[in-house]
């Protein structure tokens, strides 16, 4: 699960990290209060939205030439301009896809004045099971093209979880970033504030970009961004109060409330699958004969045809969906819950698609004559290749 910005900034103040001052608003006016109670004179403005990449971005609603997400602002009037452009339009960044993000939330901070950026991230490095330190001078907003052109310029370590954070960590992230005397005090301590945050609340990810040397001389976080770990949410009730469902895909929310997996993709073929190795290898097959999936679904090994029939109503809602694969191996799930509750779903949302189902396994019989006294318009396959030929024809798609 990701955090706003301005959340994630608590998170962090709350484990002493120096983040600059800040309030999030969610109209004008309390744009302008936040910056009422900030010292100024320097205010900086910024776009809640969970995806980066804001202050190169562009609001679809205003000129070409306009400011993007994050936007320096002197006066009372400026932050009520900038508000007023930024409140209910829809910013489009790198990060966030060409359909862009529509702007809710506004967080009001405190201007710094900036010496050097640099970049600080932690994430689970899976093939080392270690939380890993990536590190660069080259900080800002430019990162990924860094680390495409010029690796080298990006430090990497990882933390032996037996020992834990250690001193001679906090030593290399000085001498990776060129700190020294006070502001590598200062990256020690923080190297220590930042693992410590990201193991108390499991984090999966926690990135600063950019991390500054002020023109005062100090380390701060002026950008942070956190994720967690969504199965270790149960343990911090304060973080999973941060979740922000607007800034979600509704058909995972959806997916969710019935324990499926599901993840929304681009395509125009809907999945229905059980088991995440069947549904990799139907999503491979739908490619491999020339279409796109629209999304990934395993609706587990024990779905009943209640799940069954919601994982049906999410993929029709989709309406990139132009046909939809139902491709279920019956083992301890049944071929004929999976029949039942696929014209349960039918009948409930209407079928405006072609639908092509191959089932195998247990009961599979027994599901093959359901379906087909159904009067349903179900084009039957035998096998997955078949199956999958037989979709990618019905949506016009392949080569
Ligand atoms: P994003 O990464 O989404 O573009 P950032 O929060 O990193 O958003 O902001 C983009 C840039 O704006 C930063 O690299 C920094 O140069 C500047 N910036 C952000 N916050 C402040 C601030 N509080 N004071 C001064 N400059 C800021
Ligand atoms: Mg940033």
């Amino acid at each position: 699960m990701n955090i706003h910005e301005y959340q994630a900034k608590e998170v962090l103040r709350s484990f002493g990290v120096p983040v600059p001052q800040g309030f999030p608003a969610m109209t004008i006016e309390e744009a302008a209060e936040a910056a009422g109670r900030l010292p100024g004179p320097v205010y900086v403005v910024k776009a809640q939205i969970h995806a980066g990449g804001r202050g190169k971005g562009k609001f679809k609603e205003l000129a070409a030439d306009a400011k993007g997400g994050v936007r320096l602002a002197k006066s009372f009037v400026d932050i009520r301009a900038d508000a007023a452009e930024m409140l209910g339009n829809t910013l489009v960044t790198l990060q966030t896809g060409a359909a862009g993000k529509q702007v809710n939330r506004l967080y009001v901070e405190d201007g710094s004045e900036i010496e050097k950026e640099f970049y600080l991230s932690l994430l689970i490095d899976r093939a080392t099971s270690r939380v890993s330190f990536v590190v660069s001078t080259e900080g800002g907003m430019d990162i990924e093209q860094v680390a495409h052109d010029t690796p080298e310029k990006i430090v990497t370590f990882s933390v032996d979880p037996a020992t834990g954070i250690m001193p001679h960590h906090g030593r290399r992230v000085a001498k990776a970033l060129g700190l020294e005397g006070e502001l590598a005090k200062q990256a020690h301590a923080l190297t220590q504030k930042l693992y410590t945050a990201f193991i108390a609340k499991d984090m999966e990810m926690l990135e600063i970009n950019p991390l500054i040397v002020s023109r005062g001389g100090a380390l701060k976080c002026l950008d942070a961004k956190l994720g967690f770990d969504s199965n270790a949410l149960a343990r911090h009730p304060d973080i999973a109060a941060m979740r922000d469902e607007t800034e979600e895909d509704a058909k995972e929310i959806e997916a969710s409330k019935y324990d499926l997996s599901y993840i929304a993709l681009d395509g125009s073929i809907g999945c229905m699958v059980n088991g995440a190795g069947l549904a990799m290898a139907t999503m491979d097959i739908i490619k491999f004969y020339g279409a796109e999936p629209a999304n990934f679904l395993d609706v587990g090994g024990g779905a009943t045809a209640e799940k069954v029939t919601a994982a049906f109503k999410i993929i029709t809602s989709d309406p990139n969906v132009k046909g939809i694969l139902v491709n279920i191996f019956g083992g301890i799930m049944r071929c004929d819950v999976i029949a039942e509750g696929v014209i349960a779903a039918v009948k409930e949302v209407g079928l405006k698609v072609p639908l092509v189902v191959r089932l195998e396994g247990t009961n599979v019989e027994l599901g093959k004559k359901i379906i087909g006294e159904s009067g349903l318009n179900v084009i039957a396959a035998d096998d997955l290749d078949d199956a999958a030929r037989k979709i990618v024809k019905a949506v016009g798609g392949g080569h």
